[in-house]
């Protein structure tokens, strides 16, 4: 039997040994008290590492996005988010269903809004107009294919909004990720955002959780919606010792999994039929273009799958690969020999 390399996504990486050994000795208590010790030091720890005043524990990244906008929105408010965004394609509809709000989406060249089409965006006072409540980036961007957003960007859309008195969001699900391929303090990255949601699974391959860090008054009522959505857990420490070593541990060796990336990109660029822009390649996601294969994105998956080398497709004729703690460099030398030989068979 062939080993599995699995490239669909780094959420199925495994805890680390030392996050079980971490879990198992967390010390817990019940955590809608506010007495889990082990939740109070990571959420104590997330808020410092992101420059924040406070954070609250979510179960996932969806759920940290959901609470922030129900913290900032009324119904009826709009919130501008960029045309790819998560919060848009991929939480199903949560915005309508629990804040009650419309989404206003801005087109972005990976990711990216034009800081003029967002002022163009933010709605007049009028009674006739949805009020603008929240601006939304997302850093790293997950449907360019892992593109970082430039700090200049981030900050020209922040000043604008703070000049309107709009709040700012990120959603920073692999902001860590940003972080490293930019080689800056993650809070170079954060600052230009009021609150910033951060996945702790994901590359940073703790089981279960997201933080959403903010200004404290923000922070109370996302763990009032954090309730309403039945988001109050328990003994969570447990789940908390193993996001403690992904902040402490993993945040620092996410560089390699950029530079296997990097290396996936390079190695697949060479066969003949698929299509990669190398610029694209910033962190640990590579879209593979297969239509110069003859193939659709799910057809080349299904080949693959049969070869013991897994990815979804992305778009009809894009395939995602993503690096992560549970492949190696020899992983990916494997995946590209695999894929070379599937092809000229
Ligand atoms: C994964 C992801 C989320 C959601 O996180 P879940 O834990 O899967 O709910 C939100 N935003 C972005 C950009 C993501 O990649």
């Amino acid at each position: 039997m062939k080993k599995t390399i699995d490239l669909r996504s780094d959420t199925v990486t495994q805890p680390t040994p030392e996050m079980r050994e971490a879990m198992a000795r967390a010390e817990v208590g019940d955590d809608v008290y506010g007495e889990d010790p082990t939740i109070n030091r990571l959420e104590a720890l997330g808020a410092e590492m992101v420059g924040k005043d406070a954070a609250v524990f979510v179960p996932t990244g969806t759920m940290g996005n959901q609470v922030s906008i129900m913290a900032r929105a009324n119904r009826g408010d709009e919130i501008i988010v960029e045309s790819n965004a998560h919060i848009f394609m991929y939480e199903a509809g949560g915005p309508a269903v629990l804040s009650g709000v419309q989404i206003r989406t801005v087109p972005g060249t990976r990711g990216a809004m034009d800081p003029e089409d967002v002022k163009a965006a933010i709605r007049e006072d009028d009674i006739h107009c949805p009020r603008t409540a929240l601006i939304c980036m997302e850093n790293t961007h997950n449907r360019s294919g892992g593109c970082v957003l430039p700090l200049e960007n981030m900050r020209a859309i922040y000043e604008l909004a703070k000049a309107q008195g709009i709040a700012v969001h990120l959603d920073g699900a692999r902001v860590f990720n940003a972080a490293a391929a930019l080689g800056v303090d993650v809070k170079q990255i954060t600052k230009f955002a009021d609150s910033v949601q951060f996945c702790l699974s994901k590359g940073l391959c703790a089981p279960v959780g997201s933080l959403v860090a903010g200004p404290k008054d923000f922070i109370e009522r996302a763990r009032r919606a954090r309730k309403v959505l039945g988001g109050g857990m328990r003994q969570a420490g447990i789940l908390a010792a193993a996001g403690i070593v992904a902040l402490e541990k993993m945040t620092k060796r996410l560089a390699e999994d950029h530079e296997k990336a990097k290396r996936l990109a390079q190695g697949l660029a060479s066969v003949p039929g698929l299509d990669i822009d190398m610029s694209t390649v910033q962190t640990n996601m590579v879209l593979v273009g297969t239509k110069g294969a003859g193939m659709d994105a799910s057809g080349f998956a299904a080949l693959m799958e049969r070869r013991g080398v897994l990815f979804n497709p992305s778009t009809k004729y894009k395939v995602r690969m993503v690096t992560h703690n549970d492949v190696g460099f020899d992983d990916i030398d494997e995946a590209i020999r695999r894929v070379k030989e599937a092809l000229s068979a």
